[in-house]
């Protein structure tokens, strides 16, 4: 893989268990990216977002990190998640073939702004279009351009993250538009102790979202999605590296 274009490194860490969506509970080792064309207003992982943390960031071949995911993982297969920042704007193409070869899978969580033509070697591929209370808004022509991408290979799941009623009216059109993709939902975290540089995660706040939104769900007789907290966030609150 010498001469590939380097991709640009937030952090890798694990072995851990995946903390969301279709994936919650399995074990695997994140490579996270540096970058984002977004910028959420409750964004939990700035490290990864801003440029004030381009500092930590490292631009790294596929082959190095291929090495620290095969460490890491005691060269035992597992899945690889490929997160962020926003991981479709890096070329992780080549790392992708690489851990393939060796019996790796990879999964890639993405907003869907960009599409990638390697998307189509991935196991699972979650497009998450944020809601209106992140402050943005979706293209979705791009996002309908990552589902053409994946093709029919990777499982495509669709996930959104959700603070109140607009945000939850958002998830449901979205859905709509796509309804063979399975559905996720996920109550937005408060992100006040996380930018407060604060290990703890605020588990009230946590749980009366979580209500709040399975009942809403339920109350509306949409059985559609599956409405799941951060499990990491329960377990370890929001440390970094976990
Ligand atoms: Fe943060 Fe994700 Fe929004 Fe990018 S798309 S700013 S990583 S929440």
């Amino acid at each position: 893989m010498s001469g590939e274009a380097p991709i640009r490194v937030s952090e890798i860490f694990g072995p851990t268990i995946q903390g969301e969506g279709v994936l919650i509970g399995e074990p695997t080792v994140f490579v996270r990216s540096g970058g984002c064309d977004y910028r959420c207003v409750w964004c939990d992982t700035l490290h990864a977002v801003d440029p004030s943390f381009r500092d930590e960031w490292r631009p790294l071949s596929p082959e190095a990190i291929w090495q620290e995911v095969e460490r890491l993982s005691g060269g035992r297969p597992l899945t690889v998640s490929l997160s962020g920042g926003n991981p479709a704007i890096q070329p992780f193409g080549p790392l992708i073939a690489r851990g393939r070869a060796a019996g790796y899978g990879f999964a890639l969580e993405t907003q869907g702004s960009v599409a990638r033509d390697w998307f189509a070697e991935l196991e699972t591929l979650v497009l998450s279009p944020k809601p209106p209370s992140s402050g943005m808004a979706t293209d979705w022509s791009a996002l309908d351009a990552c589902l053409a991408a994946a093709g029919a290979k990777p499982r495509v799941v669709l996930k959104f993250v959700v603070f109140d009623e607009a945000d939850y009216a958002f998830a449901k059109a979205a859905a709509a538009r796509h309804p063979a993709l399975p559905v996720f939902l996920q109550p937005g975290n408060p992100v006040e102790a996380v930018r407060s540089g604060s290990e703890s995660a605020d588990l009230p706040a946590m749980m009366d979202r979580m209500r709040w939104l399975v009942e809403q769900t339920l109350a509306d007789g949409w059985f559609a999605p599956r409405i799941l907290p951060q499990l990491h966030a329960l377990i370890w609150g929001h440390r970094k590296g976990i």
